[in-house]
Parts: C-alpha cells; structure tokens; sequence
C-alpha cells in the first residue's frame, strides 16, 4: 500500500472533473490527484457513439482557461450558419490535451488512468498497486452525475435472440438494412434519426419508438458574440414576458413556444419531456420527416414478430435493425449539498450547464472562505426530466443568479468566464464592462428587478401546478 499526499482528491477526470481541476489550479497553489477507472479524461465522451458533437456551441464547453474549437460557423448542415459543435473525438483530444499538456506538466496534478477509487481515499491501478492518498483539503466526486451512454449497459428490455439491436455506437459499421427502428426520443434518438436521414435513408424506412414527446431548444437562440446578440436578446425578452404573461403552466409553454424558447417535433401532441435537448430549425424539420412514430410508451421486448410496449404491440416482420437509444444520459439526481467538510459534490448549479457549474464550484472553493457562504453560492439544481422542470430549473436559474448579482466580486469572475451560456444570455441584457459604473449599476438594478419578479411569477407557476396534480 502506497500513501501519498495530496490537497485535494479528484475522484473522476469526466467533463465536470476536468473543469473543476482546471479553475482549481489556475485559481490556487493546491496540489491534486485525480483518478479515473478509464484510460483517459473526458469521462462518458470516450464511450460516446461516433457521430455525437456538442449540443451547444464549442465556445461554451470545456474548461475555462482553453478554448474548444476554433470558434467557426458552419458553413453547411443542418446546423449552418451556427456555430461549430465538437466532435466526440475533437472533445477526448481536447481533454487529453488539457491533461497531459496544461495540468500534469504543473506538477501540482498527479493523473491516475485506469485506477478503481474504493472510497475513502483508496484507489487501486490497473497493475493492482493499492494508494491511499492523504487528503489535506477535500475529496471531489466528480462521478455524482453518473452518466450513462447506451454503449455502457445492455438494453433495459427484452431482446430475443437473432433480433439485431445495436447501441448508436455500431450504427455505422452494420451497412444497409431495409428498415430501422430506433427506440428512444431524447437527445441520442434524435441524433440516431438525423444521421440515418443525413445519410438519405428515406424517412419511411424508419421506425421510431417515442414513449414521450420532449421540449426542445432552439439552438440557435444558444450563440456567442455578436452576431446573434440581437436575435438572443429579443429572444430572453419575449421568454421573460412569456413568463410574466403566463395564466398557468399550459398557457406558459404555448407562449413559450410562440416565443420560440421551447420547440416540439409534433404540434398536435403535448410534450410530458424536458432534459434540454437541442436542435435547429433545420433539424426539427427533418424529423418531421418520420411518419412512423409509435407512441405507446416504452418498450417492453422486441420478438421476431413483433414489439411489445406499454401501450400495446406493435407487428414487425423480423428484418429490422433497432438501435437502442435508451440510455439515460444523465439522469435526475437528488440534490445533495456541494460543500461538505472534507467533500465537495459536483452538481449542477445552473440549469443543464454541468461544465460551467463544476467551474464556478472551484472557483467558489478558491474565493470564499466558509461552507455556509458558498452552499449559499451554489444551490445544486438537479437535471430536468419533466416538462415542469423547464419551470423549476428557470426559477432555480434566476434564484442562483440574483444572489450571484448581489457578490460584485462574483460578479467580475462570471463576466469573464466563457463556460457560462447563460450568463451570456443574461449579459445581453446588461451594459459591457466599459460602461460607466453608475450606468452599469442602475441598469444591473433593472435586471434584478425583472429577474426578481420573474422568479416570484414561477414559483406561483410550479406552486399552481403541484397543487392541481395533488401533490
Ligand atoms: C451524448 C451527450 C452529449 C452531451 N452534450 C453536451 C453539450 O453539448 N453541452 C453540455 O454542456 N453538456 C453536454 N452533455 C452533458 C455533459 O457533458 C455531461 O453531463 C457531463 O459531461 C457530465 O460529465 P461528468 O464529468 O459528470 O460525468 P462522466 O463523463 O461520466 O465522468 C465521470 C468519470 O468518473 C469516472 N469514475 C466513475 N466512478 C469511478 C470510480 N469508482 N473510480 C474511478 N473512476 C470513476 C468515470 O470513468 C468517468 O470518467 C452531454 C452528455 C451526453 C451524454
């Protein structure tokens, strides 16, 4: 048994562990050892299926002190004229480049690859060589997300042998097949659909398993700089007057969606599902394309004539590849408190921005000097599942924000960190920097007022809407 010393211990190099370690040693003198049971950082991305990118721009993901991407516009797609979203291989060579080039050459951070953590500050190697680390500071469980990629578990359902079912990952290698099923409508379904019809496969080869109808986001209303400034500051506009406009939550999402902040694949059918899944305009119509949508929950079993779903059976002549989309991403955790004595819990503290919050949650532990302060700093917000929680997450959003409004200090470091999406939102709203302050500080007056009273009105929203459900 090897003991070493370390300030902290990082217990998952994924996404949320890179970010965190990234501000933690550019912001401190700490010394760090990080463990992750796989080969190399970036956690659920190296398992992720070839033709996954970014769901938002490149800008906003990563760590904070290296730019992702090249910050271009695509020129062609389905997602032209936005910008560039990272492949799944650009963001593992990202990661490893950040760990192998920036962080480890500090010599402040000792990376572990292929190390189970036993708890309590145990991890084992590969080769079986047993460590404990003595940790001055904090254990960081950055594995608390715990995300799960189809490629990383069996189907949830019945498969009967001979039938052909696949994770995302297989797709391109299995060649043609005269039809596809694909089961599962979130974000890996949706991307499943678009590469299958990318690829010219007819809409009426496909098949594809919906057992709920999901809000989506407009990706676009998510860019950077100022070429989009306009359309998004019209855009968190009309979403704050949607919400003050509101009766109740039906009548919320319909001006919402008349807005243009929430998107649905079809019109006539209400979405139950909200888990921030992007798209563009010129996706969604491309999924309007598929006609055979079978919406009768979930699936149960696939046999050789037929699928079996909640809902009822569906016949199927046995030909058919399914590719199993299921997987629960990420899923919706129980919010646990962040800072702890002795622990630190990676959670989300803004709605679906998990890198960005992982960041903020360092540079918290760096500037302040309590737990009290900074759990009040970092309320966690668990990941949406329901179309209620697009409420929830907002109030909890404008809730962390207005106290962030009132830290100047807080404040400064947000402006310049280029994780935060909606603070890029928010920001459109505000003056730049260079403004005068008494300008600056009267219009930042505005901006709490109107959040403040956008937050009473959804908190009488999700009030007024638990009650009519009895709960
Ligand atoms: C397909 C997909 C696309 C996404 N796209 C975006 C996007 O465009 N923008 C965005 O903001 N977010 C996006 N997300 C969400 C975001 O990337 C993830 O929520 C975030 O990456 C979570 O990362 P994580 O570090 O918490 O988890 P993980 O990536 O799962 O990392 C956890 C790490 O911990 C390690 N680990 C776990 N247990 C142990 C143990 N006992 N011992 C050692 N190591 C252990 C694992 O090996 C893993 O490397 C996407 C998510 C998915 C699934």
């Amino acid at each position: 048994m090897h003991t070493i010393e370390a300030d902290y211990l990082v217990v998952g190099a994924g996404a949320m562990g890179m970010a965190f370690l990234d501000t933690l040693v550019s912001e401190t003198d700490a010394s760090v050892v990080v463990v992750d049971r796989n080969d190399a950082p970036g956690g659920h991305w190296t398992a992720a299926y070839p033709f996954v990118r970014l769901h938002q721009p490149s800008v906003f993901y990563g760590v904070n002190s290296l730019r992702l991407g090249r910050d271009s516009i695509d020129q062609a797609g389905w997602n032209k004229g936005l910008y560039e979203l990272a492949t799944a291989g650009e963001v593992c060579a990202y990661y490893d480049h950040v760990m192998r080039q920036r962080l480890v050459p500090t010599e402040r951070v000792r990376y572990f690859p292929m190390s189970e953590y036993r708890g309590a500050g145990r991890f084992v190697t590969l080769a079986g060589a047993e460590y404990t680390v003595d940790v001055a500071r904090r254990i960081v469980d950055a594995t608390y997300m715990r995300v799960m990629v189809p490629a990383m578990r069996p189907p949830s359902y019945r498969v009967a042998p001979g039938i052909d079912c696949v994770p995302p990952n297989d797709l391109p290698g299995r060649g043609a097949h005269e039809r596809y099923v694909v089961v599962g409508a979130g974000k890996t379904g949706i991307d499943t659909c678009l590469w299958l019809l990318g690829h010219g496969v007819a809409p009426d080869r496909l098949t594809w398993i919906m057992p709920r109808d999901s809000w989506l986001l407009d990706r676009a209303m998510m860019q950077p700089g100022e070429t989009f400034a306009d359309r998004i500051k019209a855009g968190f506009i009309a979403q704050l007057r949607a919400i003050r406009d509101a009766t109740s939550p039906d009548d919320l999402f319909a001006r919402l969606e008349d807005a243009g902040t929430l998107l649905r694949i079809d019109a006539a059918v209400p979405p139950t599902m909200y888990r921030c899944a992007t798209v563009t305009q010129a996706e969604l119509g491309q999924l309007r394309r598929i006609g055979d949508v079978v919406r009768k929950g979930h699936l149960l079993a696939i046999e050789n004539d037929k699928m079996i779903l909640e809902g009822g059976d569906v016949a199927m002549d046995g030909r058919a590849l399914y590719i199993d989309c299921t997987a629960d991403g990420a899923e919706k955790r129980p919010a646990t408190a962040i800072f702890e004595p002795g622990r630190i819990t990676l959670q989300s503290v803004r709605g679906c921005q998990q890198i960005f919050s992982a960041s903020l949650i360092a540079h918290v532990e760096a500037a302040y000097p309590d737990d009290a302060t900074r759990n009040e700093l970092c309320v966690p917000l668990p990941h949406p599942d329901t179309d209620l929680d697009w409420l929830r997450i907002a109030l909890a959003d404008y809730a962390n924000q207005l106290r962030w409004f009132d830290d100047p200090d807080l404040t400064a470091w947000l402006s310049g960190s280029r994780l935060d999406l909606f603070g890029h939102l928010v920001g459109q709203l505000l003056p730049p920097a260079s403004a005068k302050p008494r300008v600056r500080e009267r219009i930042l007056g505005v901006a709490k007022t109107v959040l403040s009273a956008t937050a009473s009105k959804l908190d009488e929203l999700v009030v007024a809407s638990l009650a009519a459900q009895g709960d």
